[in-house]
């Protein structure tokens, strides 16, 4: 089993109800580990949209990193996300951001995700779903909090998902454990 990290951010409709369907759509088919809080950042780069709801999630799975993207692209466009325009709105972002302690370098898939130190949205929930995330070679991630403690980011509260709604991802996953 490995360890991965999925950061989550959506700024398009309802924003927790895109994050939600994510996480049940990964914990139908991994294990879930550990949730951060909600967080609202405002939003980064030369787009003007509105602000990010984000989050993190841990799983354990035995999927390769290449299967673990390919299911966080299937979870999106469960989500009708578009790619129109580069870092523009989006319904569902999904990134793996660390898959144990592995270094990922492929075509399409660079891991741990480049950005993730320079991203208060990102580091902080990750260090709260996962407070000794390190990066592959041991550095631990706790370290680069100070400098990025300028970005507005403000915990929003508990990621808490409705009982029908686990319920339902449970039955997913006994189903799709059948197969
Ligand atoms: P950023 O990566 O800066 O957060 P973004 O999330 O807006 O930007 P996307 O349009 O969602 O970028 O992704 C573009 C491509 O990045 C994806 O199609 C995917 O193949 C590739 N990619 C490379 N590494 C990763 C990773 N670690 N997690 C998710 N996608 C990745
Ligand atoms: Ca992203
Ligand atoms: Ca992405």
């Amino acid at each position: 089993m490995v360890r991965v990290a999925v950061g989550f951010g959506s700024n398009i409709g309802d924003r927790q109800d895109h994050l939600d369907a994510g996480l049940g759509v990964l914990s139908a088919s991994w294990t879930p580990v550990s949730r951060s809080s909600l967080y609202e950042s405002a939003p980064v780069g030369p787009v003007e949209q509105g602000p990010f709801l984000n989050a993190v999630a841990v799983f354990e799975t035995t999927a390769g990193p290449a299967e673990v993207l390919s299911l966080l692209l299937a979870a999106e466009q469960s989500r009708g996300r578009t790619r129109e325009v580069r870092w523009g709105p989006r319904t569902l972002d999904l990134d793996l951001l660390l898959y144990g302690d592995r270094t990922v370098e492929e075509p399409g898939l660079t891991v741990p995700h480049p950005e993730l130190t320079n991203r208060r949205f990102v580091l902080e929930p990750l260090l709260e779903a996962w407070p000794e995330a390190a990066l592959p070679d041991g550095t631990p991630l706790g370290g680069f909090l100070p400098a990025v403690r300028d970005q507005h980011v403000e915990n929003v509260g508990p990621w808490n998902v409705s009982l029908w709604r686990r319920t339902w991802w449970r039955l997913l996953k006994a189903v799709s454990r059948k197969q």
